[in-house]
Parts: C-alpha cells; structure tokens; sequence
C-alpha cells in the first residue's frame, strides 16, 4: 500500500461504496456515509461518478408519510454482462448474468470431440455470437468467465485436464488472441466454492469464514475460501482431493496411485456398482430415485457403503482443514434421504471439528453462477460482494 496516494485511496473507497450499494440493493447518501464512514463530500464526488459511468442510478420511492424522501442508490444491473463458462467433459454450459447476478439466460452445448483446436474454435465462436448479442448494453458483454474441470495456474495456464488428457494448454492466449474481451480461466471447483460464499455463505462470522466446498461428481474436487480469498495453493492447484489415498492397496487410479478417495466416493462408482449388481445397463439419476423411494435393498445397501466412503474422505478432509462450513455438491446425496445425517454418524472422531456440513442448493449449476459472481466482482473492483441468488 502507497501511503498517502490519493489514487489509491480514491479507488478503495469506490470499491467500498460499490461493495455496499450492491449488498444493501437501495441506498441514500447519507446512509452510504454512515455505513462506510466516508464523510459526504467524498460520497457525494464518488457517487456523481458512477452515475457518469451508468454504473448505478437514482430512485426517489414514493411514499404516503410527510417528509423528504431520500433518493436512493442502486447498481444499473443491465449497463452491461457478464458470460460464465462450465467446460465439461462432452458439454458446455454458458450461463449470461447482469450486474448484480440475475441470470439471463442459459445454454448448454454438446461436444463431442476432444480435440483442443476445435474447443478453442467453438468457444471462441459462442463467446463472439454473446458479444454481438449484448453489444447493446453501454458496457456490452464485458468478461468471460471459463471454469475447466482440471488443474489451472496462478497464471491461468491450464495444467492438465484429465478427462481431455490436454496438457499445459493456454486457453486464455489462445483465445485472446482472436478475441476482444476480458477473460479469466479459473479451476471449475474453485468458481463453485466462490459461487457458495457470494449466494449463501457471504456474512463474515466463523461458519462463513473458512469454507469448504467439495464437488462429489464425476470426480472429485473442491474449493476452499478464506474470508473473500480463494486458497490455490503454491501454484493454482489446491484442492485436488479426490486424490487423496483411502486405501493403499485399493484400484489402480489413472493419477498414477492406488486407491483414491475418488475411486470410492465419486458418481460414477456409485452408478457403476448400481448398474453391476442390479444387472441393468444404463442406470439414471431418475432410476436412482425411484429405487430410493422403492425401499430396494440393494440401493440402500449400496448407498450405506458410498455413505462410508464420503464420509472417511471428509474426516481427512476436515483433519486437514478445520473448516467452518463444509458444502457438499453431490447430486446422488441430495437424492437419499437424511445423507447428511448419515455422513455424519459416520465421523466418529472426536479431533476432528468443523462447524456445519450442508448440501449445495446451486448444484450443477455452481460452476457457471460462480464464473458470473468472479466476473461481477473483477468489474466493480469490489473485495466482498453480496448478490441475492435468483433462479
Ligand atoms: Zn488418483
């Protein structure tokens, strides 16, 4: 910090009052000056700005009481867009936000190729066709937000992806070079842990402060958030759980190690196991609530060892960690009735202590409604941000 740079000052308490006219939606001036402590004239420099950049606008709300009525502040939440991107393996989700995190639309595109050149080409078409599209806006589509299922830098150079077996890739290049637009590429685990904090864990009290959250899909990954700082790590790679050894003499895991956590406590294991020992082929997320709510013993038998699994993974886990809030983005618990509870009568240890555990309610769609959130808050500057989830 450059002490006495006015700048620098000028532009903190733009993001402080940024931070609280999105949180608080409708604000005055001078509740603005009574919350952040700035006196009025600073306020009132600050906020004759950001209504010369379209950034926020006034209302005067009618009321039937005598008095003055008080203009109040709020963020122009369509001054410009927001593209976040889940790279999955074989789709695409691209989700559109405004300003403070309605979601406007929402599309998913099925890839079917593994090609990195033709990932790059399709993505750089739809990124196109949405900058067109939102051109209309004063900011138009302003960042692209791409969450990848694999290990990306502090550089945002992508390591590796497994499932595409793409290694040291620089999508951010690649794509700028033919592209006009701010983009950041980010693991899809850290952007899910950063959707959960901005949506439903925002408020600064221990619960809040250190959470964790884990991605019990197709693998295994998970995000953690200090406060309003993503941990990556020493090098962007944090979080790579789902590798964590549970059984040392357990299956060979592509990561090159035996028994991973994500061998047992991942979906397809489950299905797999499922779809063996019922003797059917293809099993869904569909039959696998129907079974449930059919009481079929060897479902539930199967759930209770999966049930084990997530749970001693989660005992390390927390061991490691400590956490406040631990969130558990799994579409199959969410499913079986009580999971939590059963998870947790199977941590039996009393060393480890976190404060809550809880099952995602933003779900597969985290990914994209994080992207969006990181977008949001690159744009305003802002260090801590508060958006309201609307579905
Ligand atoms: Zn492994």
């Amino acid at each position: 910090m450059v002490i006495g740079d006015g700048a620098y000052i000028k532009k903190i308490n733009r993001s402080l009052i940024l931070q609280k006219i999105i949180e608080h939606q409708q604000i005055s001036r001078a509740n603005l000056s009574k919350i952040t402590g700035l006196n009025k004239a600073t306020i009132s420099v600050q906020v004759s700005d950001l209504l010369d950049e379209d950034l926020i606008y006034e209302t005067r709300p009618e009321h039937n009481s005598v008095g003055r009525r008080p203009i109040l502040l709020s963020i122009n939440q369509t001054a410009g867009y927001l593209l976040g991107v889940d790279f999955d393996y074989k789709n695409i989700q691209f989700t559109v936000a405004d300003l403070i995190g309605n979601f406007v639309e929402n599309n998913t595109i099925n890839f079917d190729t593994e090609d990195y050149n033709e990932a790059t080409s399709l993505l750089k078409e739809q990124i196109q066709s949405y900058q067109t599209k939102y051109a209309f806006s004063r900011y138009g589509l302003i960042s692209c937000v791409i969450g990848i299922h694999g290990t990306v830098g502090k550089d945002e150079e992508i390591n590796f992806i497994p499932k595409y077996q793409w290694s040291k890739v620089n999508l951010k290049k690649d794509l700028q070079n033919e592209l006009d637009i701010h983009l950041i590429i980010e693991n899809n685990a850290n952007l899910s842990a950063f959707a959960e904090k901005v949506f439903h864990h925002p408020h600064n009290h221990n619960q809040s402060s250190h959470l964790l959250s884990i991605m019990l899909s197709s693998g295994i990954g998970a995000g953690r958030m200090i406060d309003w700082d993503m941990d990556k790590g020493c090098h962007g790679y944090t979080g790579e759980m789902g590798h964590m050894i549970i059984s040392p003499f357990g299956p060979r895991c592509k990561c090159g190690n035996n028994g991973c956590w994500e061998l047992y406590a991942s979906e397809p294991i489950l299905f797999n196991k499922l779809s063996e020992q019922l003797n059917k082929p293809h099993i869904t997320h569909r039959d696998i609530k129907q079974l449930i709510n059919k009481k079929d013993p060897v479902t539930h038998e199967l759930f209770h060892e999966y049930i084990f699994y997530v749970a001693i993974g989660l005992n390390n886990v927390i061991n490691l960690y400590n956490p406040g809030t631990v969130v558990l983005n799994s579409r199959v618990l969410k499913a079986y009735p009580n999971a939590i509870q059963k998870i947790k009568e199977n941590m039996t240890s009393n060393v480890s202590q976190y404060d809550n555990i809880v099952l995602s309610e933003l779900g597969r769609k985290a990914c994209v409604i994080g992207a969006c959130a990181l977008g949001i808050q690159h744009f305003l500057g802002v260090s801590e941000l508060f958006l309201s989830h609307h579905k």
